[in-house]
């Protein structure tokens, strides 16, 4: 029984407010992290304000964690006390599945244990990174490469390998044209991971203000969303579109950007449906399609891939206390590109 400090939603419509609770011991194939930087993610938000459905409160959110291992079980061969080391989206699955034996536990036939509102094999629910410790089983545990900054490779874990996946999916590379929609902390990943890959990216944006940004960020293009002739200018253009986006927009608009047999990825969640027009679709033989996070496997592919190509997340450091408030600068797009908590705000 380990007491831990951390930040809660109560209810869906609560503020975040300090939360003391229980982790499990240490067993034989944990890892006992001292959490020191969790990312905060659109999706925390979502779920905190149970925009999805199926919320568990008390919820601890935070999925974007790392820590330094404190204490390991007596059977942990991959990490030792000392080492940095990352928690994604994900703390078990059934480990049998046809999925799961192919690394893809986060399409695990049973359910992947999300790191906070799951519910653990006690019946316990699952709490996440805006707290001081964390117990999860080693093979679930990241290995974080010494290139790599904590506060910057934090959002790797949820953000990066989401974008990651899905462009090593579709074969994202060179003389493709992609474009990213939605520059926020998927989509700025988005840009640095599909630039580093050999696409020739764009930003189709709501917001003017991160032109310049998005050049920065490697971006060969930069379009607004609300200007009518980026949809007339950008006609059958691009290979791939990966949507970001947290809010309902249209996607048929966007589906037209797509050249004959292109494909538009949505990794964006919003709490509420489109409508899909076939004409769209069926006129040049396009695809929709979507994807969810990645496996371990992936996801230290994708840490890898970053420390070779220093390739990190912009992120706004900030004491667990301004949680609320910066769920609000998210809301408003007013972050660049990823807020990160100093955990050791909390001890
Ligand atoms: P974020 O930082 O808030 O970025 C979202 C971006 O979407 C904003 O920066 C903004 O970019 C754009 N946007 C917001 N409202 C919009 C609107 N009404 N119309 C058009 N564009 C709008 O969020 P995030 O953390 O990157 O997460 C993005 C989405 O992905 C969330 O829904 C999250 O839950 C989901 N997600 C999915 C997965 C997965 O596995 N599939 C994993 C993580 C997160 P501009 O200012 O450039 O327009
Ligand atoms: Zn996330
Ligand atoms: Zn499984």
């Amino acid at each position: 029984m380990l007491p831990t400090k951390g930040y809660a939603a109560m209810t869906a419509k609560a503020a975040l407010q300090p939360f003391s609770f229980i982790r499990r011991d240490v067993g034989p194939h944990d890892v006992l992290l001292a959490i020191t930087h969790c990312g905060i993610c659109h999706s925390d938000i979502h779920q905190a304000r149970d925009e999805w459905g199926g919320s568990i409160f008390p919820m601890v959110p935070g999925h974007e964690i790392i820590g330094r291992v404190t204490q390991v079980g007596s059977l942990v061969t991959r990490f030792h006390v000392g080492e940095t080391a990352g928690v994604g989206c994900f703390v078990d699955s059934c480990r049998t599945c046809p999925a799961c034996r192919e690394g893809q536990e986060q399409y695990c036939e049973a359910g992947m244990l999300l790191t906070y509102s799951g519910r653990d094999k006690d019946g316990q629910p699952t709490q996440g990174g805006y707290s001081t410790q964390i117990v999860v089983d080693e093979q679930y545990v990241l290995r974080i490469p010494s290139a790599l900054s904590s506060a910057g490779a934090a959002p790797l874990l949820c953000a990066g390998v989401t974008t990651y996946s899905p462009l090593r999916h579709w074969g994202v590379g060179k003389f493709h044209k992609l474009a990213v929609v939605g520059l926020g902390g998927l989509g700025h990943l988005a840009v640095k991971i599909g630039k580093a890959l050999g696409a020739q990216v764009t930003v189709l944006s709501t917001s003017e203000r991160k032109r310049k940004d998005a050049a920065r960020l490697g971006a060969s293009d930069f379009a607004l969303t609300s200007q009518p002739e980026t949809f007339t200018k950008l006609q059958r253009h691009f290979d791939f579109i990966l949507d970001t986006v947290s809010a309902p927009h249209n996607y048929n608009d966007y589906l037209s950007l797509l050249k004959t047999d292109g494909t538009m990825i949505l990794v964006g969640v919003p709490d509420k449906p489109t409508l899909l027009e076939p004409f769209p679709l069926i006129l040049h033989r396009r695809r929709i399609a979507g994807s969810v996070i990645g496996g371990i496997r992936e996801t230290q592919e994708l840490l890898d891939f970053c420390a070779t190509h220093q390739i990190e997340s912009d992120v706004e450091v900030i004491p667990v206390q301004q949680v609320n408030e910066a769920y609000e600068r998210v809301l408003r797009g007013d972050v660049r590109f990823r807020f990160v908590i100093d955990l050791s705000s909390l001890a």
